[in-house]
């Protein structure tokens, strides 16, 4: 068993049932989440008889660190292994006054939106919670530049679920990770610091409302009507915007906080004034906010990037609306390490810089 692959609530008892002092879990728990060590041998304050539990029945497995690419803009990619194989991406987005780490939920991803390039890997398969955190552990010791260990306090104050895969896919792996990024015992993150993004799975959506994790929801529309949204969304299909835009108003928020839609601009697909027009009628009823995210291209890809002042003129209308719109701007696209450009590359083994002009 993995010990990651449970909430720490639950670590002590699991050691209590093996035979162990219940406080054993505590003490492994810091080793892990404040330490960053996950070898036995490194745990100094605890006895040979937990050293060769963890070596046998109880695990603290994490994918490996493959490679880690950073972009002209700080931005970091990370590839790390699943133990059976297939590589999956982390990102490090770093701002003025924060550090944003970007998780990967799946292997590949099943819902196959036109403009994403996780889209065309295919669902490889879901990760565990233990896979999940395992990102956080090999980004925090990626930053602290101090393998096995590291000495100040948290480095990583926010967390989005919007690297490779749909998170609410794979609800089952979602959940108790969230757990361990809040839990005290574990990674303690304020869970307003966590956004977890949907294509819009409408039943996994009141699911993960109910579970009250109190995080904050964001859900990738990306067009104003069902019918484009079909188009460039095949999961637009199955739920209708209306049904998406219902399970957000009942989607548990704090006052004041909203749902944030994220908005794929994908030049003469969707980036047109009455385009903005439709969005602005559609979300003025409904407590939101708008992130505009100009397509970021990849190899192959069968979309373009609109030009600024077009971006500028979709938030504006919205702003018209009283919708309060921003853009994000591009991190690491060339690296592509950017939204939509996660997928499983055959890149150099080493830590390499790029020196290419980033578009943002
Ligand atoms: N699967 C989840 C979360 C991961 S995608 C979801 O779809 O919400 C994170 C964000 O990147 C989504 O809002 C998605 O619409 C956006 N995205 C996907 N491909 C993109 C691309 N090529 N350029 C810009 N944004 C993209
Ligand atoms: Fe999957 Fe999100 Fe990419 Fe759509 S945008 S294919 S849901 S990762």
């Amino acid at each position: 068993m993995n010990l990651l692959d449970l909430p720490p609530a639950l670590w002590t008892e699991t050691f209590q049932e093996k035979g162990e002092a219940a406080y054993r879990g505590r003490q492994v728990a810091h080793w892990l989440f404040k330490r960053l060590i996950t070898e036995p041998a490194a745990m100094t304050n605890i006895p040979a008889s937990t050293r060769s539990l963890l070596e046998s029945d109880l695990s603290l497995a994490i994918p490996s660190l493959e490679s880690a690419h950073q972009s002209v803009d700080g931005t970091r990619k990370l590839a790390l292994r699943l133990s059976d194989g297939p590589v999956i991406e982390s990102v490090l987005i770093p701002r003025k006054d924060r550090m944003t780490l970007c998780l990967s939920t799946q292997a590949g991803c099943g819902i196959g939106c036109r403009f994403c390039r996780t889209a065309a890997m295919g669902l490889i398969r879901n990760l565990t919670p233990s896979e999940i955190l395992g990102q956080w552990v090999q980004a925090m010791r990626h930053l602290s530049a101090t393998p096995g260990g590291m000495k100040e306090g948290p480095l990583i104050d926010h967390i989005v679920f919007m690297g490779m895969g749909e998170p609410l896919a794979n609800l089952d792996a979602l959940v108790p990770a969230i757990r361990s990024l809040t839990h005290p015992d574990g990674i303690g993150l304020s869970p307003r610091r966590i956004t977890v993004s949907t294509s819009g799975l409408v039943p996994k959506m009141a699911l993960l409302g109910e579970a009250n994790l109190g995080i904050q929801l964001a859900v990738s529309l990306c067009a104003p009507d069902d019918l484009l949204r079909r188009e460039i969304m095949p999961v637009g299909r199955i739920y209708s915007i209306a049904e998406i835009l219902e399970a957000c108003r009942r989607f548990p928020l704090r006052n004041r906080e909203r749902v944030t839609f994220e908005y794929v601009l994908l030049r003469g697909k969707n980036d047109a004034p009455e385009q903005a027009r439709a969005l602005g009628r559609l979300l003025a009823p409904f407590r939101s906010k708008v992130n505009l995210i100009p397509f970021n291209p990849f190899p192959g890809s069968p979309f373009e990037r609109p030009e600024e002042e077009r971006v500028r003129s979709f938030a504006d209308i919205l702003s018209g609306f009283h919708i309060t719109a921003t853009v994000r701007k591009s991190m690491g696209p060339d690296v592509l390490a950017a939204c939509g450009q996660l997928a499983r590359d055959r890149g150099p083994e080493t830590i390499t810089t790029s020196h290419r002009e980033t578009v943002s």
